[in-house]
């Protein structure tokens, strides 16, 4: 592998509460060490259709997952069994559907809830939570401090190459408390809080970081359709590349041979957008 890259997905932010409310990731901004983007989510900009449309690059219209009731094991290749090809260590802290989708369809509890398989295709090393039960009044989310450090151990303990880390507490808190809410100010705050100190500590491990959201979210929380507050969030990259001009909107669909192309694996011949990093 040429390089190592981390993918940290916070589930459902806009692009105007990651500019409004995350000061650790605006301050990296202005004092160079990130770079930020505009970036579009497909249609629907539903949160399964996204995560499957980031890591296969190819539209829902393509791979197939009309929404979040319809998860099954995806036919196309993807970022994790593209940095296997290259003989790069996987792994992933996520909603299981990141483990449905790449892995293993249906999700079992037991046996999907953690695992290590050195020889896995794809996803080597898993760590996943269904949120069985999510709801308005019981977001059933992990904490977010306890998700990042459990990458930063995967990290540690098995080298990986390519990481992925998938939260939903805050599209869960803008379902429940939309967005003009001293609540929604605080998730985010506490949010960008928990993840700072992360940071330095990958880039110190060698990893290019990318920080962005599946799709936004609209006034009354909602998503999948079309529209600037339901598709567009902000890309965050911490690493050594050129990108894109400022004003630039990157397509979600761009990010998987982006990703691949960072850290040295093959781009699959499905992932026809152009990286969008040099
Ligand atoms: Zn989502």
């Amino acid at each position: 592998m040429d390089r190592k890259l981390l993918l940290i997905i916070l589930d459902g932010v806009p692009w105007r509460n990651f500019r409004r409310l995350f000061g650790n990731l605006e301050g990296w901004v202005d004092s160079g060490e990130a770079r930020v983007w505009k970036l579009r989510a497909g249609l629907p900009s539903t949160s399964a259709s996204c995560y499957a449309s980031i890591h296969t690059g190819v539209t829902p219209q393509e791979h197939g997952c009309t929404g979040n009731g319809n998860v099954f094991r995806l036919s196309h290749k993807d970022v994790f069994s593209q940095v296997r090809e290259a003989g790069g260590v996987t792994g992933a802290v996520a909603h299981s559907f990141w483990s449905q989708f790449f892995n293993r369809h249906p999700f079992d509890y037991v046996r999907d809830v953690e695992y290590d398989e050195p020889d896995s295709k794809t996803i080597n090393h898993g760590r996943f939570h269904t949120m069985t039960g999510y709801g308005k009044t019981n977001q059933m989310t992990p904490c977010d401090v306890d998700l990042f450090a459990t990458l930063t151990n995967m990290c540690l303990r098995f080298g990986l190459d390519y990481g992925l880390l998938h939260t939903s507490t805050l599209d869960s808190m803008g379902h429940r408390f939309f967005h003009d809410c001293e609540e929604m100010d605080h998730a985010c705050f506490v949010m960008d809080e928990m993840l700072a100190p992360f940071i330095p500590r990958w880039r110190q491990l060698g990893y290019e970081v990318i920080v962005t959201a599946d799709h936004g979210q609209d006034e009354r929380g909602h998503h999948g359709g079309r529209g600037a507050l339901q598709q567009e969030t902000a890309l965050y990259y911490f690493g050594d590349a050129e990108g894109p001009e400022a004003d630039t909107a990157i397509d979600q669909l761009q990010l998987a041979p982006t990703i691949l192309d960072r850290t040295g694996a093959p781009v699959a011949a499905t992932m026809t957008a152009q990286p969008f990093l040099k």
